[in-house]
């Protein structure tokens, strides 16, 4: 059950939908995300600054009040009360005014009067420095503000200006709460939440959307070839919405086409290979029949038709030693019995066999070999793959004709080439001579014994060593075949 929950959800997260869905949604999250907190951030330092800015512009003012009012000596002024009064009801806060001495003269709370008061702001301020402290757990803004006096100092020096200065009289520490400022972030980031909200449907609507959208040709694809392989056989399948998918689908109409090609040759080759099949049978049929329709048939009549008939036994005997060959070729296509073979001992034994047949029809059969030669090859293979070029060099020549079989190397390859002064063959059926069944002059061929099949068994055989096969020939003159492989075997 969890194995198979793990495969579907695997499954899932390898989809190039769900990929694109989460990639456009964290795309739209991650800005409005920042913007979020972003703006939330700047908005509490922009208000916090306005406010600390407004709070001691009016302080200021304050202060120069209570140095007119000399209430740093004397609190009793109902004027600077009252101001203190409004302030600190204004911001919500407390205000204390601490004298040169660090007394606390006034405290708008009335706890702290007469106490003393030391910290380390007072002591800045006094210096001179206003200082601003924001406590942003219990929201409040505390403000030290020196009470400043100018005084003007003169020198004595008739030159120069008298010099205005300021004195600290006392310092103002004041609380000011920033509840507001939170409030209006608590606003702010609620409509903000909303925001997000609305912006995360209509996100996820256009991933889902999207990643539909975008999926989509890939499917028509899959549907495409689906249909292909469900037996709507169509020459080529129409899908071009990306060029990705072009290419997906020009693979696949090469491929569709290099299997209608085999197809056909298939068919071709299944309708040749009955038809040659047939044609021994139909022979032998007509012989015989002619036999049994005549009455007191003479022997020698009797003698020379059941001779054709062995004739043709024997014909349909080499086509299916032929296709027997062929299709073990093809079959054990990737089996090669590869071993070290001496190549000279190898073409030794084939023009042996092959001397007292060339023999009958007083053809000579030369070997001319320029050095000794050991190959990684399958020596089965190749020796039928030579016997067929060196048995047509025999076959499609005149009588007191010659074959001769050659035999060179260089450090990579070695070469074998079989030359004739025979028939040859003409220039435009050159290209097909290594088609399955395709003879030159079939009636000729025939009564030669041709089967159309030698020359497919020989080029097969050479690239299965992963060799090469070349001809060259002049009708009247001769042919030569150059049959060329690699001394090691090259397992792919
Ligand atoms: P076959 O069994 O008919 O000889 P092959 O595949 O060996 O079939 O050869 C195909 C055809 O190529 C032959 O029918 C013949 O017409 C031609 N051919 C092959 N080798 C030669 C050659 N040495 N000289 C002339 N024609 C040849």
């Amino acid at each position: 059950m969890i194995e198979k929950l793990g495969i579907k959800f695997g499954k899932i997260f390898r989809s190039l939908k769900f990929r694109i869905f989460c990639i456009i949604l964290l795309v739209g999250f991650i800005p409005s995300m920042i913007l979020h907190y972003g703006i939330l951030q700047n908005y509490e330092q922009r208000a916090i600054s306005v406010k600390t800015s407004e709070v001691q512009t009016q302080f200021k003012i304050l202060a120069n009040h209570l140095i007119t009012y000399n209430y740093l000596t004397d609190t009793t002024s109902d004027v600077i009360n009252a101001e203190l009064e409004q302030l600190s009801s204004l911001y919500d806060g407390r205000v204390l005014i601490v004298d040169q001495n660090f007394n606390v003269v006034k405290d708008t709370y009335g706890i702290s009067e007469g106490k003393t008061i030391i910290s380390e702001e007072v002591i800045r301020s006094f210096q001179g420095e206003n200082v601003v402290n924001y406590d942003d757990k219990n929201l409040y803004l505390e403000l030290v503000t020196p009470i400043e006096e100018g005084v003007t100092q003169d020198l004595g020096l008739t030159a120069q200006e008298p010099v205005q200065e300021s004195v600290v009289r006392g310092v103002m520490v004041t609380s000011v709460a920033t509840n507001s400022i939170q409030t209006n972030m608590e606003l702010l980031s609620d409509r903000a939440s909303i925001l997000q909200m609305i912006m995360s449907i209509v996100l996820i609507g256009i991933a889902w959307g999207l990643s539909y959208v975008l999926v989509a040709p890939f499917e028509k694809v899959t549907a495409a070839i689906s249909e292909v392989k469900d037996g709507f056989y169509t020459e080529r399948v129409p899908v071009r919405d990306y060029l990705e998918t072009e290419h997906i689908i020009e693979a696949f109409n090469e491929l569709l086409g290099r299997m209608k090609v085999l197809d056909d040759s298939r068919q071709e080759f299944v309708s040749n290979v009955s038809h040659e099949l047939k044609t021994p049978i139909t022979s032998m049929k007509v012989l015989a029949d002619s036999l049994i329709a005549q009455e007191n048939v003479p022997v020698e009549l009797y003698e020379e038709f059941m001779t054709d008939i062995a004739d043709e036994i024997e014909r349909e005997n080499k086509i299916i030693n032929d296709l027997l060959s062929l299709v073990k070729l093809d079959k054990t296509a990737g089996e090669m019995n590869i071993e070290s073979v001496d190549i000279n001992a190898l073409l030794e034994r084939i023009l042996k066999r092959l001397r007292p047949i060339a023999k009958l029809r007083d053809i000579d059969v030369i070997f001319a070999s320029t050095r000794e030669v050991v190959a990684e090859v399958d020596e089965v293979k190749l020796t039928l793959a030579i016997s067929n070029l060196v048995e047509n060099g025999i076959k499609y020549n005149n009588d007191h004709g010659y074959v001769k079989v050659s035999l060179d190397a260089d450090h990579q390859f070695f070469i074998i080439s079989v030359e004739d002064n025979g028939l040859g063959i003409p220039q435009e059926s050159i290209e097909h001579i290594y088609e399955r069944f395709y003879r030159v002059d079939k009636s000729h061929s025939r009564e030669i014994g041709g089967t159309g099949l030698g020359l497919a068994i020989t080029r097969s055989t050479i690239l299965m060593h992963r060799g090469s096969i070349k001809v060259e020939s002049e009708e009247g003159a001769g042919t030569t075949f150059t049959v060329k492989v690699p001394l090691t075997y090259i397992a792919k």
